[in-house]
């Protein structure tokens, strides 16, 4: 096997990157981003899947005889956000831009791919996940109904988020929850509507609207058991009123977040519960829709040590460490460990823009990082011997 020229592979990656940002897709309509990632992984050598879930791919890798399989994932989608740099590799497609640096996690592990592909290591199977449609919580779930597991058997998975603030190097996870589950929700409102000047005339929805949106409020405060997380937001209160009508329609929207079923079926009973009382409070009607977007991301506590040995034996002992808290922000990759236990972890993006910012991009100085940190997590979890 070769030893790959590390250096080299770090300018690779970055011109992988960039090209990346400059043609960001969103969910499910990645083309141009899956077969560059299709065609990079055949040139490695490796057995590449097109079309799984929509615009997944799969790469797998095989050395020595060993029956163990696991997998490693990242994320190609981009958001409708117009973006606000300068750089030279921009997005050129107006409106849409990579603000979550899912092409980072891309170039990232092609060149994982590429090391493992060179020089080996490992004796067993890895399966390469390029997914889909992170940002709506629909990619993973499409390509296991697609089959994943099934036609790509894999034991364990393992997959990276870059986080703005950590320092560059460094790296972050926890065992069991670590991201929440995403719940949206729509609560409308029903009366009569009629005129500003006569409301006893009618049943209007907005003063019933603003009741609903304070005693949702006390879900969190008085239902919710202290020792639980939950968040409850409204997001929007949309009516149908004008300057001189008062509204017969009023919809109330918003997002909670959990990381235990149990307490998301809590808030959704409390909601329909504070909903249907309010309304009748106001003599009006309400209908609520409570749905699951994503569920929650719960690490496996041994392969969390796994993570962070491997981390160890690429960065500096105390680059690599323990996040203190769970974050109330949610990502797709859980969907996988409802199906296999596995690892997620933060790579420090240093001091960019937030996540899902206009002014946001990729940081390119973490890329060899995570790509040998990919690496060093086969080869601890495939050992040879
Ligand atoms: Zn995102
Ligand atoms: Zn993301």
């Amino acid at each position: 096997m070769d030893e790959l020229d590390q250096q080299q592979l770090h300018r690779e990656m970055t011109a992988w990157r960039r090209d990346l940002h400059t043609h960001p897709e969103f969910g499910f309509e990645e083309k141009r981003t899956a077969a560059f990632v299709a065609e990079k992984l055949r040139a490695f050598g490796l057995e590449v899947a097109e079309g799984v879930g929509g615009t997944g791919v799969v790469g797998t890798l095989t050395r020595g005889s060993g029956n163990r399989a696991i997998a490693l994932r990242a994320d190609m989608d981009a958001l409708r956000i117009a973006e606000q740099g300068t750089q030279a590799w921009r997005s050129r497609t107006p409106g849409t831009m990579h603000a979550c640096g899912h092409d980072g996690h891309t170039a990232m592990l092609l060149g994982a791919a590429k090391l493992l592909a060179s020089e080996g290591g490992f004796d067993g199977t890895v399966r390469f996940i390029f997914q889909p449609a992170e940002e709506w919580g629909r990619g993973a779930l499409a390509m296991l109904q697609d089959g994943l597991i099934e036609r790509f058997p894999f034991e364990e998975i393992f997959g990276l988020h870059n986080m703005p603030g950590l320092p560059i190097g460094h790296f972050e996870t926890r065992s069991g929850p670590v991201m929440s589950a995403e719940d949206n929700f729509e609560i409308v409102l029903k009366g009569l509507g009629g005129h500003a000047a006569r409301p006893h005339a009618g049943r209007e929805t907005l003063v019933a609207a603003c009741a609903l949106v304070v005693n949702l409020q006390t879900i969190v405060s008085r239902r919710l058991s202290p020792a639980d997380i939950g968040v409850v937001s409204v997001t929007e209160l949309i009516t149908d009123g004008t300057r001189n009508a008062l509204p017969g329609l009023a919809r109330v929207l918003g997002d909670c977040r959990s990381f235990r079923p149990q307490v998301s079926a809590a808030i959704e009973a409390e909601m329909r519960r504070i909903a249907e009382g309010t309304a009748q409070a106001y003599n009006v009607a309400a209908e609520v829709t409570y749905t699951r977007e994503f569920v929650p991301l719960i690490n496996d506590a041994a392969l969390v040590d796994e993570a962070l040995a491997a981390a160890r034996t690429v960065l500096a002992d105390d680059a690599v460490g323990v996040a203190v808290e769970p974050m109330t922000a949610s990502e797709d990759f859980a969907r996988f460990l409802t199906e296999v236990p596995g690892c997620f972890v933060f790579m420090g993006n240093g001091n960019s823009a937030p996540l899902h910012n206009p002014a946001y991009d990729f940081n390119d100085a973490g890329l060899l990082h995570g790509a040998r940190f990919h690496a060093a997590v086969v080869r601890r979890r495939l050992g040879v011997g």
